[in-house]
Order: C-alpha cells, then sequence, then structure tokens
C-alpha cells in the first residue's frame, strides 16, 4: 500500500467518523441522570425531543461504527490495514472500498455481528 493510498484512506475514515459524530451530536447525549447536567447545545431545544426517537439500537451501531473506525485507523497506522482482524486473511479490496472502516473480511464481520447484535439487528 502506498502512502497516497493511506492518506486517502485516512480522510475517508475521517469523514465517515465526522459525519458519524455530527449525526450524534444533533441528536443529542443519552438521556439519563447522569448526562442531566450535561448540556452540549443549549440552544438546540429540538434535541431533546429527537432523544427519544433514537433508540438503544441505532446508538449501539452508531458505537459500534465508530470503534471500527478507530480500529481501522489503528490498523492503518499500524500497517495491517486491509488483513482480517479475526482469521488474518486479506479483505477484497472492494470491500475496503465499500466499506473504508472494514476491519474483518465479509464472513468474518457476518459472524462478529450474529454474535455480538443479534436483537439490535435493524
Ligand atoms: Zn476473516
Amino acid at each position: 500500500m502506498t502512502g497516497a493510498d493511506t492518506q486517502q484512506i485516512e480522510a475517508r475514515l475521517e469523514a465517515r467518523l465526522r459525519e458519524l459524530t455530527r449525526t450524534r451530536d444533533a441528536v443529542g447525549p443519552v438521556p439519563g441522570p447522569d448526562h442531566a447536567d450535561v448540556v452540549n447545545h443549549p440552544a438546540d431545544l429540538a434535541g431533546d425531543l429527537h432523544d427519544r426517537e433514537v433508540d438503544a439500537g441505532t446508538r449501539l451501531i452508531w458505537q459500534e461504527e465508530e470503534t471500527r473506525i478507530a480500529e481501522a485507523r489503528r490498523a492503518l497506522a499500524g500497517g495491517t490495514y486491509g488483513t482480517c482482524l479475526t482469521c488474518g486473511s486479506q479483505i477484497a479490496p472492494q470491500r475496503l472500498e465499500a466499506v473504508p472502516e472494514a476491519v474483518r473480511c465479509l464472513d468474518c464481520q457476518r459472524h462478529f455481528e450474529g454474535a455480538h447484535r443479534q436483537r439490535a439487528r435493524l
């Protein structure tokens, strides 16, 4: 993998993360007593309403994607990007093209999601 490729992937991961963070910020923090005194957007009154429209499953998916992006960036920095975390085989280039934060091959990802997200599946 060339330096230019690495930079391009890093930029795509960065963009995904920004998009994710923006969506989550627009919705607001997880409702609950722990967050009652944390008001990130005092002017955004609509945030409260949105809070109740976003279920735990959606938040879980965001959190998982954020984790995957972090893992992908770590792999990129460590030179293991494109190698499946689980089985160590090469992840298909077209998969990385479609899902830049992929850290597992399709088979392993299916297995991983099946094991960890049986009920939260949308
Ligand atoms: Zn694999």
